[in-house]
């Protein structure tokens, strides 16, 4: 992977903000209770192993990722607190996580059927998943739940280390849906003879908004990178810190006449003349195509994005002459105002998690501590 460090384009990340975003959410937790820090897809775009580093400094005893692979870098990287895996594992690998010492979801009687089949010595610390209506993996009765944890129990095999399950819609205003999930996971935890270690159910918007349906560690995610889980629906019980930037520069400006036309398409032309700037970056950096009119801020004004957005440019519309080199604020704060993740996403008609998941590697990430780098 090539990353673009001779370009002025750039994912700019505070560790302080994320440390602040898990200070401040660990204060709101009783004392009996864990914040697991999400870094699953890289950090949501945060790089995996920084933001791992900065949770922990802030009191994360614990990861959550989405796959075995992200789980290693961990170890890799020398983390050696708990690592729960969140997707299922291929039984194949089941060995693999507990020379590892990793922590893997199951959802089923068969795959624990087969992991004994391939585990030796080295117990593997599993997390029973419960579906209780978020239909993506997981037990669905009580029964085969109930069968599935008395088998982790006898076995020496395993280590019966935790068991969750996961909200559809505690972002959302309704919490009709939220209470029947709550109901359903108490039914299934009540059929245990003895409670795990870790009994949790919180990603960021439970913890945020549900808190007294915790158990005892939350799975903290969005909320790390100071972003709301519910857009701008539900307001944050803290401020959230944003953590991540984007910035670049102006690569070229020019005065347009009135009539040309600017991009692919032709698909914007200038009504009167025009100052129109060019800075590198484009879809292939995962600045989105669709945010054709959108805008960015440059000394403290917001700036039109004219003309379809390329692969590896785009073209803004400036008030005046600005020369190359200008600062370029696409998420981030210039003077007085700010474009958040949450408002490209609106703008893009997504999630601000999948804005900074998308923001591919060619964009180098440079960490600093309020602004100052490292
Ligand atoms: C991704 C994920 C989380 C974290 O969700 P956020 O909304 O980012 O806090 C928690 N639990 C599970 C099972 C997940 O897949």
């Amino acid at each position: 992977m090539v990353v673009g460090i001779h370009r002025p384009s750039k994912l700019v990340i505070n560790a302080e903000a994320i440390r602040n975003n898990v200070k401040n959410e660990i204060s709101r937790l009783d004392g009996h209770s864990e914040l697991f820090a999400v870094v699953k897809a890289n950090g949501y775009g945060h790089g995996i192993v920084e933001t791992a580093k900065f949770t922990k400094q802030a009191g994360a005893t614990g990861f959550c990722v989405a796959i075995l692979d992200e789980a290693l870098a961990l170890r890799d990287a020398g983390l050696t607190e708990t690592i729960l895996v969140l997707g299922i594992t291929d039984v194949k690998y089941a060995k693999l996580a507990a020379e590892n010492d990793i922590s893997l979801t199951v959802g089923d009687q068969a795959w624990l059927d087969e992991a004994t089949q391939i585990l030796d010595q080295k117990p593997l610390k599993v997390h029973l998943g419960i579906d209780t209506g978020m239909g993506r993996i997981g037990f669905q009765d009580g029964a085969s739940f109930k069968k599935a944890a008395d088998y982790l129990e006898q076995s020496q095999q395993f280590n019966f280390e935790g068991v969750f399950t996961h909200f559809a819609t505690a972002d959302e205003k309704d919490t009709t849906y939220f209470n029947l999930q709550v109901e359903r996971f108490n039914h299934f935890i009540s059929q245990l003879t003895r409670r795990p270690r870790y009994v949790h159910v919180s990603n960021t918007a439970t913890s945020l908004w549900h808190a007294a349906c915790n158990g005892n560690m939350i799975r903290f995610g969005v909320g790390i990178y100071g972003m709301n889980p519910s857009g701008k629906t539900l307001e944050s019980p803290f401020d959230l810190q944003p953590a991540m930037s984007l910035e670049s520069e102006l690569s070229f400006s020019k005065l347009v006449q009135k009539g040309r036309s600017i991009s692919y398409g032709a698909t914007y032309t200038a009504k009167e003349d025009e100052w129109i700037g060019t800075i590198p970056i484009g879809y292939a950096d995962g600045y989105e195509r669709r945010l054709q009119g959108f805008h960015v801020l440059i000394d403290g004004q917001f700036c039109e994005i004219v003309g379809r957005i390329c692969m590896d440019q785009m073209m803004v519309r400036i008030p005046k002459s600005y020369p190359v080199g200008t600062k370029v604020i696409l998420a981030g704060k210039s003077g007085e105002k700010s474009i958040t993740m949450t408002d490209i996403a609106e703008y893009a008609g997504t999630i601000n998690y999948e804005i900074t998941c998308g923001f591919t590697q060619r964009l180098p990430r440079i960490y600093t501590e309020n602004g100052v780098v490292n």
